[in-house]
């Protein structure tokens, strides 16, 4: 029945772009707080970097590069600032390849390498 429910909502939603299955998430068994709050928020789409604007009430932050509005796909999947450091994570066409259970050390690699892992 969940499984109905979740395969109703629109793959524009930010999660089910990443996860298609209701299973239980796979998570590292030494996995430190910091690393489940960066892979539940970017994940979801909302982090302080993308996000901490409406808190302080100011205007949605845009990237420095291309003058489009700040996000994590923007940041993962499109922006040609970090073409080189996609590497890391094998150039991904999805944001499930990017972000899925068993791309989290990756994925944490890119974010830091970009020096973004502190403003998750
Ligand atoms: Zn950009």
């Amino acid at each position: 029945m969940w499984q109905t429910s979740w395969d109703e909502i629109p793959i524009t939603n930010k999660l089910k772009s990443i996860k298609k299955k209701i299973t239980k998430w796979y998570t590292q068994p030494n996995a430190s707080r910091r690393s489940e709050i960066i892979n539940t928020r970017t994940r979801i789409g909302h982090t302080n970097l993308t996000h901490i604007h409406i808190i302080k009430h100011e205007e949605q932050p845009l990237c420095s590069q291309c003058n489009e509005p700040l996000s994590i796909k923007h940041i993962v999947l499109d922006c040609p600032l970090y073409v080189n450091a996609r590497n890391i994570l094998n150039q991904p066409s999805t944001m499930e390849e990017a972000l899925g259970e068993h791309n989290t050390h990756l994925i944490h690699t890119f974010f830091k390498s970009i020096g973004i892992d502190t403003k998750i």
